[in-house]
């Protein structure tokens, strides 16, 4: 993508419009600054997309920065292995960071800021169990109850927020709470915990620390120091934001953002939580995080969704202010549209069924030209070699068809994609009764696919040559959950599409046999697929992208 920045203009989100008038008014000196903040816990999904196409994309639009910060304030599930992928799907979607930060590296000052709190009276120690700070939290009818602790002198405080640091106390013995109001009806301004004592290996600063900041108390802070001027994060949070400025207001801070909540992005037939997700991985339900029926960005990337698409779904379905549910047909209809224009057509038969022409002549091989992109004709042609021998797919044939099938049956005439019309004339069967080839006729007036006498068919098939058509292994995928919203009911576990990956071997024309890793390709009547890193020397592995149509019955009537 260019550097060059837009001016945006009328039809604005409500987040670009809060934007547009603080440049007006002059509020952050006119300046833009956004960051996105993930938790190095897991891969980036398509929630994160979204989250990532608005703070980049509203830098950018703006002339402003965006920074990338890993909130790696959890040491308990954090890892370097998330870090190092997180980075990578930023890039891939087309985005660079004008800063790269850790929450780990602002440890010092954040205990510093914990320090600045007790001293004016805004912090204690606390010495209830967990248990028991949640017990006296209170309810949304209730106040809490004040801890005894809370009247601890500012020089008991401090002495003892330092031994929690020097690893004097057992975990959980204390936390650092702030001093706000027990009985405020908004519960996370009911003294929330701001550190805890946890010996845990931290990915970063490793075991130099053995209390830890919560998000919730690192997070203004962190912003802050990156003179960050809008916080955008999604809507659970919205109650956290008098926290968020009550940090701001009582630390002293070099700037002060502001945090503006919007909506998650919800998608029908996908669970999007890193800890479902992490369980479908570990559990087995999928073959690693970047399976391609995972929303996550590895297994979208490797299921051959482009960052283009994915970029154009996420401006597509905006941002607001309410949570909503977006139907996954609008994704893979992103994918669809970015695809006809990129993908070259070739041919390939994924359950491949013999045909002999018997009026054929046994050395003869012919090539035929056919375009690579009818829709782009710029994109050219390539040959096409065509034999007695064929395969067609099997599911294009009927031995006794009902009355709204088209394609081939016997005694019936249909097109071979740029080739010839042929002729069913006769069934051959196994033993079992299976059907092993079909016996056709081709007629040579129709060559390059019409008739001269004008005569028409009412279906074209698409074919490969048996000797020259190569093996691939396809890989076909449906949606990974059968529910639309899953969990909705029960265990999400149990909405789990069980028939969701098919493996078939296909034969392909042989000049698929070029083709390496990442390349994409239209099926002519089947789809878009991509090759699968998993191809070898020997044999290639493509993955079905998506269905030319949308195949959930929905939105397309009949097949
Ligand atoms: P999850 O709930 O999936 O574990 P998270 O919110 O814990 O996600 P973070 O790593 O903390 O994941 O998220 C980084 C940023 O991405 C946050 O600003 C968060 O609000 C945003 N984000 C996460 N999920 C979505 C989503 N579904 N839609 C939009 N933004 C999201
Ligand atoms: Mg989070």
């Amino acid at each position: 993508m260019d550097d060059t920045t837009t001016e945006p203009t009328a039809g604005l989100d409500f987040i670009r419009t809060i934007i547009t008038e603080d440049r007006v008014s002059g509020k952050h000196e006119g300046r833009v600054a956004t960051r996105f903040p993930p938790e190095p816990n897991g891969y980036l999904h398509i929630g994160h997309a979204k989250s990532i196409c608005l703070n980049f994309g509203v830098a950018r639009e703006f002339g402003g920065t965006c920074n990338l910060r890993f909130d790696d304030t959890n040491p308990a599930r954090e890892e370097t292995e998330f870090v190092e992928a997180i980075k990578d799907d930023v890039r891939w979607l087309g985005f660079d960071w004008d800063n790269l930060h850790f929450a780990s590296d602002y440890f010092e000052q954040l205990y510093a800021y914990g320090v600045q709190l007790i001293r004016d009276g805004c912090a204690y120690v606390d010495s209830l169990t967990a248990d028991e700070i949640r017990s006296s939290r209170g309810t949304l009818t209730e106040p809490g109850r004040e801890s005894p602790h809370r009247g601890r002198g500012v020089d008991e405080n401090l002495e003892m927020f330092r031994r929690m640091r020097a690893g004097e106390f057992e975990d959980g013995a204390h936390v650092l709470r702030a001093r706000i109001d027990m009985a405020s009806p908004n519960i996370n301004l009911r003294d929330p915990v701001l550190y805890r004592i946890r010996r845990a290996h931290h990915h970063r600063t490793a075991d130099a620390w053995c209390i830890y900041p919560l998000y919730d108390f690192a997070h203004p802070p962190s912003d802050a120091l990156e003179h960050i001027t809008h916080s955008l994060c999604t809507l659970e949070f919205e109650a956290h934001r008098p926290l968020y400025d009550w940090l701001v207001n009582n630390l002293t801070v070099p700037a002060r953002p502001r945090q503006i909540e919007f909506a998650r992005l919800n998608l029908t037939y996908t669970v999007m939580s890193k800890r479902r997700l992490l369980e479908l991985v570990q559990e087995r339900h999928v073959n690693g995080w970047d399976d391609p029926r995972m929303p996550t960005i590895v297994g979208m990337r490797r299921r051959g969704y482009t960052p283009e698409a994915v970029r154009n779904f996420c401006d597509r379905i905006g941002v607001a202010k309410r949570e909503n549910m977006v139907d996954v047909a609008h994704l893979e209809h992103a994918v669809r549209e970015d695809l006809n224009k990129r993908s070259p057509r070739i041919m390939g038969v994924v359950d491949p069924l013999r045909v002999v022409l018997d009026n054929y002549p046994e050395d003869l091989t012919e090539t035929f030209e056919i375009a690579n992109n009818p829709e782009f004709p710029s994109t050219g042609t390539r040959r096409v070699p065509f034999a007695r021998e064929l395969f067609i797919e099997r599911e294009d044939f009927m031995e006794d068809p009902p009355k709204k099938f088209f394609r081939l049956a016997p005694g019936r005439e249909v097109r071979l994609r740029g080739a010839y019309f042929v002729t069913c004339v006769s069934v051959v069967k196994d033993a079992r009764g299976a059907i092993t080839e079909l016996r056709c006729t081709y007629d040579p007036a129709t060559r390059g696919g019409d008739a001269a006498d004008g005569r028409k068919v009412k279906a074209t098939l698409h074919w490969v040559a048996v000797k020259t058509s190569i093996e691939a292994e396809i890989r076909l995928y449906d949606r990974l959950f059968t529910a639309e919203t899953p969990g909705a009911e029960h265990d999400y576990r149990e909405d789990l599409n069980t028939d969701s990956l098919q493996v078939r071997m296909a034969r392909l024309e042989p000049s698929a046999a070029a083709a390496a890793p990442g390349d994409r390709f239209q099926f002519e009547r089947l789809g878009y697929f991509c090759v699968d890193p998993d191809s070898t020397d020997r044999r290639l592995v493509f993955n079905r992208t998506v269905t030319l149509k949308d195949s959930w019955a929905r939105f397309s009537a009949g097949a």
